[in-house]
């Protein structure tokens, strides 16, 4: 960050009285720009003993395997971002959401929030965002071509929580070093 968003002033980088990391400070107006993580909401949308994935059409990992996710905006609530996300990438609708996956990722500043969901009927198609969307059996998953961490761990937490009709709520860090 270069400009204040507020009045166009050079910013510099200082600790503010009181407080203890260093921001980015207005030197006119002397807002303080705190920069905080990002939430990435979305679904594992499941028809039955099969899960939708869609094939990203955009960078980054574009060509690979994610579940419908994005970041949330203001206004709404998590679960809103969810199915909203899930209709923009599969144009799919989802009902009975339940929080399942809540991944720290403090290397990138973002914490993932999936739920999972129970697709509404067959009707999906690739959104804007996707190339391909499509149902696939545990079997099929193409594990070395999925785009995240977040998605093979959360896939794996739910065929694992699957045998035992069990899902509880799965809370990790993911850090650098696990890809
Ligand atoms: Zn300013």
């Amino acid at each position: 960050m270069k400009f204040c968003s507020q009045c166009g002033h050079a910013v510099t980088l200082r600790i503010p009285e009181g407080d203890n990391r260093l921001r980015h400070v207005c030197g006119q107006c002397q807002v303080v720009h705190y920069q905080n993580p990002r939430i990435v909401a979305g679904c594992l949308p499941i028809w039955g003993e099969q899960v939708l994935l869609c094939r990203r059409a955009i960078e980054p990992r574009r060509g690979y395997w994610t579940l419908p996710a994005g970041f949330m905006e203001n206004g709404e609530t998590l679960e809103q971002a969810a199915a909203r996300e899930t209709l923009e990438e599969a144009c799919a609708r989802v009902r009975n959401l339940s929080l399942y996956t809540l991944f720290d990722l403090p290397h990138i500043n973002q914490v993932y929030m999936l739920f999972r969901a129970e697709l509404v009927d067959l009707n999906f198609a690739a959104g804007e965002e996707s190339l391909e969307v499509q149902l696939f059996d545990e079997r099929d998953i193409p594990w070395s071509e999925l785009a995240f961490p977040t998605i093979g761990r959360t896939l794996e937490c739910y065929f694992s929580d699957r045998l035992e009709r069990t899902y509880p709520l799965r809370n990790e860090a993911i850090t650098a070093l696990r890809t």
